[in-house]
C-alpha cells in the first residue's frame, strides 16, 4: 500500500494553434495542452503514434505532459531526435503524497483491526468514509485510511515554485523543486522513516529519507547534515545550504519525491499542499 493519491490521472494533452494543421504530413513541432492526446496529434499529423513516440523519445503513449513541445517527424525520414541526444522522457502523473491509502477489506475483518492495521482510529475511518454504521463493513470494499500527516521538508520562511523538468546542462532534467530558504534554515523529515547520507559532487550534502509512507525522499545541497538513521516527523536531517553544484547559488534544498521508491514525479503539488 503506498501514501499516495492520484488527483489528476492521466495528463491529457493539447494542440498549439500555430502548429500544422490538417491532416497532411509535416515536419514541424507541437507544444502539448491540456485536452490533447497523443493519438490526437497522430491523427492532425498524419504520423503515426509510434513515430510520434519514437522522435519524442515517448515510452509511455498515455503519457505526455502538458507544455511539452513535440518533433513531428517527416514519415519515411529518422527524426532529427533520434540522432540527437534527446533530454529524457518525464514521468508525468500528478501525485500528492501524504494524502491517505486505501484499504480492501477482508472477511473477518472490522474497523477496529483495521484501525490498529495503520495506526489510525475507528472514528477517523468512519469520517473518511462516510460510514453509517461503523459495524457494517462491506467484503471487499475500498475504504479510505487517512494518510500520515506530511510536513513541509523546510521549516522556515522559503519560497519554491514549479521547476519540476527544466532543462539542465548535460542533456539533463531538474527532477525536483528548489525551495529557497535561508542558509542554516532546518531541513525536517517530512514522514516519520529512516534516513541516508548520499555525498558526492552535484549533491553536495544530500539525503534519501525511506518513508514509512512508502516513498522515497530526497534533498540536497544541505549545508550539515544530521546523522543518519531512525527519524520521527519533523526530526531536523540538515540545514539548507549551497553545496555539491549549487556552490555560489542562492541557498536552497533541491526536493525529490519517488513514490514506492521509485522514478521520481513532480513533487510541487505536495509541496504545494502541505507547504
Ligand atoms: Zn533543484
Amino acid at each position: 500500500m503506498r501514501g499516495l493519491q492520484v488527483v489528476a490521472g492521466l495528463v491529457l494533452l493539447a494542440l498549439a494553434g500555430s502548429a500544422a494543421a490538417g491532416p497532411a504530413p509535416s515536419t514541424g513541432t507541437y507544444k502539448v495542452r491540456e485536452g490533447e492526446t497523443l493519438s490526437r496529434v497522430a491523427k492532425k499529423t498524419g504520423v503515426p503514434i509510434e513515430a510520434l513516440a519514437k522522435a519524442n523519445s515517448i515510452t509511455d503513449v498515455n503519457y505526455v505532459r502538458a507544455g511539452r513541445v513535440l518533433t513531428i517527424p517527416t514519415p519515411g525520414e529518422p527524426s532529427p531526435a533520434a540522432t540527437a541526444a534527446p533530454l529524457p522522457a518525464l514521468p508525468s502523473p500528478e501525485v500528492v503524497a501524504g494524502g491517505g491509502r486505501t484499504h480492501q477489506v477482508t472477511a473477518g475483518e472490522n474497523l477496529a483491526a483495521i484501525a490498529r492495521l495503520y495506526d489510525t482510529t475507528v472514528a477517523e475511518l468512519v469520517t473518511a468514509n462516510n460510514l453509517k454504521d461503523a459495524n457494517l463493513i462491506r467484503i471487499g470494499a475500498d475504504l479510505v485510511v487517512p494518510g500520515p500527516p506530511w510536513l513541509c521538508p523546510v521549516q522556515g520562511a522559503h519560497q519554491f515554485s514549479d521547476g519540476w523538468g527544466q532543462p539542465r546542462e548535460g542533456g539533463r532534467r531538474h527532477l525536483g523543486v528548489d525551495i529557497f530558504a535561508a542558509r542554516g534554515t532546518p531541513v525536517v523529515a517530512n514522514v516519520g522513516g529512516t534516513t541516508r547520507h548520499s555525498i558526492g559532487a552535484i549533491a553536495g550534502n544530500g539525503y534519501y529519507l525511506d518513508g514509512d509512507d512508502g516513498n522515497t525522499y530526497y534533498g540536497a545541497h544541505l549545508d550539515t547534515l544530521a546523522p543518519a538513521g531512525r527519524v520521527d516527523r519533523g526530526a531536523v536531517v540538515g540545514t539548507v545550504g549551497t553545496t555539491g553544484n549549487a556552490k555560489g547559488t542562492t541557498p536552497h534544498l533541491h526536493f525529490e519525491l519517488k513514490p514506492g521508491g521509485g522514478p521520481s514525479v513532480n513533487p510541487y503539488p505536495t509541496l504545494h499542499q502541505w507547504c
